[in-house]
């Protein structure tokens, strides 16, 4: 499973970073990035979490 921001879309609400901080981060322009590409089988849950609870639909996650 692949995790990714489309930063078009990303507002910088942050609740990705509160769900799963071990992927998310805001980086300096307050735009969340994802520290890897590759999701750990242990995240994989927090991350479909992370991008349900996305308002603006910026996560995309790759099965
Ligand atoms: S929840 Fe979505 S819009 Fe908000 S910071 Fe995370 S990726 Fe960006």
């Amino acid at each position: 499973m692949k995790v990714c921001v489309d930063s078009e879309l990303c507002d910088g609400c942050g609740p990705c970073v509160d769900i799963c901080p071990e992927a998310f981060e805001l980086d300096e322009d307050g735009i969340a990035v994802v520290v890897f590409e590759e999701v750990p089988e242990e995240l994989q849950e927090a991350c479909r979490e992370a991008a349900d609870s996305c308002p603006t639909e910026a996560i995309i996650i790759e099965d």
